[in-house]
C-alpha cells in the first residue's frame, strides 16, 4: 500500500544569516526491497526514487512534497515523504517485524548557510557553511566558523508523524 508520513522542521535565523534548506535528507526506513528492518534511505526531492543505504539499491520512496516557509526570523520545512509499504519479517532477525513508521523513525535535515557578515567583509566563501537538524538532537544554535557570529538556532529535533 501506499503510504506517507510528514517531516517538518523549524529553525530561527539571525539578520546576518542567509538561510536554505537542502533537498536532500536521510529518513530511517524498513526496506521491502532487501527486507531488513530500520534502513537509512538517501532521498532527494525530484527524484523518483530513494537509495537504500549499504549497498544503495534503489527503493520505492521519494519526496513527494518539500514546502518550505519564511516567517520573520523562522524557517520551517515541510517534508512529505511517500512509499510502497507492506509487512514483511527482517531477513535476518525473523522475530522482527517490520512497521510502516519504522520502530525508532529517524531523520536527518540538512542545510546551507551564509554570513552576511563575512560577505560584507569581502570574505569569498561565506555561503559554504553546512549544518543539520536530526532525531534526538536537542537545542542547538550554529554560529559563523570564522567570525563567530551566531546564525540558526534549532529549538529540538525534526517531528515525523505518518499521514
Ligand atoms: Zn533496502
Ligand atoms: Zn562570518
Amino acid at each position: 500500500m501506499l503510504s506517507h508520513v510528514e517531516v517538518t522542521a523549524r529553525v530561527t535565523v539571525t539578520p546576518a544569516a542567509h538561510f536554505v534548506w537542502s533537498n536532500r535528507l536521510d529518513y530511517t526506513h524498513d526496506c521491502l526491497v532487501c527486507l531488513r528492518v530500520g534502513r537509512v534511505m538517501q532521498l532527494q526531492h525530484g527524484k523518483p526514487y530513494g537509495l537504500c543505504a549499504g549497498n544503495e539499491h534503489p527503493a520505492p520512496i521519494r519526496v513527494s512534497g518539500f514546502d518550505t516557509t519564511d516567517h520573520g526570523a523562522e524557517r520551517g520545512l515541510r517534508c512529505r515523504i511517500s512509499f510502497w509499504w507492506a509487512p514483511f519479517n527482517d531477513l535476518t532477525e525473523p522475530a522482527v517485524q517490520a512497521s510502516e513508521l519504522s520502530a525508532e523513525p529517524w531523520v536527518q535535515l540538512n542545510y546551507r548557510v551564509g554570513c552576511h557578515t563575512c560577505r560584507d567583509t569581502g570574505a569569498g566563501d561565506w555561503l559554504g557553511i553546512e549544518g543539520f537538524l536530526r532525531s534526538g538532537s536537542g537545542p542547538v544554535t550554529t554560529s559563523c566558523p570564522r567570525c563567530a557570529t551566531e546564525l540558526v538556532t534549532a529549538a529540538g529535533a525534526p517531528k515525523i508523524n505518518l499521514v
